[in-house]
């Protein structure tokens, strides 16, 4: 088999090394517009369940990987002012470029010809082959040239984000807000290696313009986000990929959907067919989980059209929840001045269950008192019923589910 996969980041590499220890004798190129060692971000998040995944098909890039990796311990939400919340838990962070880099040399060993400054984006670039797979993210060409087929649904964010790097270490997951005159603005930080965190700064629209950010130079805003988060750095800078001269790389996130994930020999991987919000940290996870899906449905079916369409349908099934945790997630920090003076204990549970159904509509306090009181069995099956979603309460087949 001859596959062409458009994209160099965890999806398309990842792919193309579970295709080559499955069927050893397929072809794989894979075509990436950027020189290799070039990326986008910083540091991503991982748990346990993706380090299974990663043992149970590639044990090699897997130890790699956890070799690589930074692991934080405990997550910590403090309010300028105030005293932190602490809530438990432990994870691992990875820098995206260090990631890349390990998938990109296994790859290479296993035979992958990876062609980078190759850009594809007209119909005529795209290569022959009997599968192309655009693993070339969310703003994927490959999925525009498609669109009727795909019929992509993207609905941006309301809050305004920008990734940024620190060299002060968070050894927790740590969130941190700071009230402003304009509003509130946060941030998530986490280690993602001895020397580097990510830092991720949220706000409103409102609060982006009135502090300023949609006018500010580039090297301005980091010193204005300095200043605002200086009791967290402990004097360390923030950095940013963008040149000193440009304005910050300031985004709202894009919630993507497609109803069809392929069309004809064109299949979608990744975010290029779904993106499912920062603050579940999951992107990375279920771009991979995508791939060795395809993998395996390519390797177990015969037949190509069949291979693709089982893909499709065990996908997007696998995303109903993560994609409505996403929204949730979304919506809770987009509605974050309903909870920015609970006091800490308050406001770590209310953040920890930030994927519950029931939270928009229970008055904050309220919803401690029954998270409090989840030992009772009503309050406990309100709970449960809180976190299912459609695809379990309704136990409808799944075509019906996204039909
Ligand atoms: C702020 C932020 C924080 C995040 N944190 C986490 C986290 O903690 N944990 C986590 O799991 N996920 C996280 N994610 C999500 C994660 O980054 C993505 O889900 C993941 O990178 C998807 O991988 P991918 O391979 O599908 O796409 P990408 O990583 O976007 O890779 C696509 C590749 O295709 C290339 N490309 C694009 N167009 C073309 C073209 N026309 N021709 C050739 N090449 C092309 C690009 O250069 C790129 O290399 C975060 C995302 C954001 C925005």
């Amino acid at each position: 088999m001859k596959i062409a996969c458009i994209g160099a980041g965890p999806a398309g590499l990842y792919f193309s090394i579970l295709m080559k220890l499955r069927d050893p004798g397929t072809e794989i190129t894979i075509f990436e517009r950027n020189p290799a060692g070039v990326t986008h971000g910083w540091g991503v998040v991982f748990w346990d369940d993706l380090v299974a995944d990663l043992r149970a098909n590639d044990p090699v890039s897997a130890n790699t990987i956890l070799d690589a990796s930074f692991c934080w311990i405990d997550q910590v939400v403090e309010v300028k002012g105030g005293s932190p919340a602490r809530g438990g838990g432990t994870g691992y962070g990875i820098g995206r470029q260090t990631l890349l880099d390990i998938l990109r040399r296994r790859a290479t060993d296993l035979g992958v010809a990876i062609r980078y400054e190759h850009e594809i984006t007209g119909p005529s670039q795209v290569p022959d082959a009997d599968v192309v797979v655009a693993a070339d993210g969310v703003g994927s060409h490959l999925r525009r040239l498609h669109e009727d087929t795909f019929e992509p649904h993207i609905e941006p964010g309301r809050n305004k984000y920008v990734w940024l790097g620190t060299s002060r270490v968070f050894e927790a997951f740590t969130f941190g807000l700071v009230p402003t005159e304009a509003g509130w603005i946060w941030f998530h930080a986490y280690g993602y290696s001895p020397t580097m965190s990510t830092f991720i700064v949220e706000c409103s629209p409102q609060t982006w313009q009135g502090l300023g950010f949609d006018r500010m130079p580039g090297d301005e805003s980091l010193r204005a986000l300095e200043h605002l988060f200086a009791d967290y750095l402990g004097g360390h800078r923030l950095l940013s990929q963008s040149g000193t001269e440009e304005p910050l790389p300031w985004l709202n996130f894009r919630n993507l959907t497609n109803r069809k994930w392929h069309a004809g020999n064109v299949v979608l991987l990744g975010d290029a067919a779904h993106t499912a919000h920062f603050s579940i940290g999951s992107g990375t996870r279920l771009a991979m989980q995508d791939a060795i899906a395809l993998a395996d449905s390519l390797h177990r079916t015969k037949s190509i059209p069949a291979a693709l369409a089982a893909y499709e349908s065990e996908r997007q099934f696998a995303m109903l929840r993560p994609q409505r945790e996403a929204r949730l997630s979304a919506a809770w920090f987009e509605n974050i001045a309903r909870y920015a003076t609970l006091d800490g204990p308050q406001l770590f549970a209310l953040l920890l269950d930030r994927r519950s159904r029931l939270i928009p509509h229970v008055p904050p306090r309220l919803y401690y008192a029954l998270h409090r009181a989840k030992r009772i069995p009503l309050v406990r099956m309100l709970y449960r019923w809180a976190a299912m979603g459609v695809e379990q309460v309704s136990g409808l087949p799944r075509r019906l589910l996204h039909s």
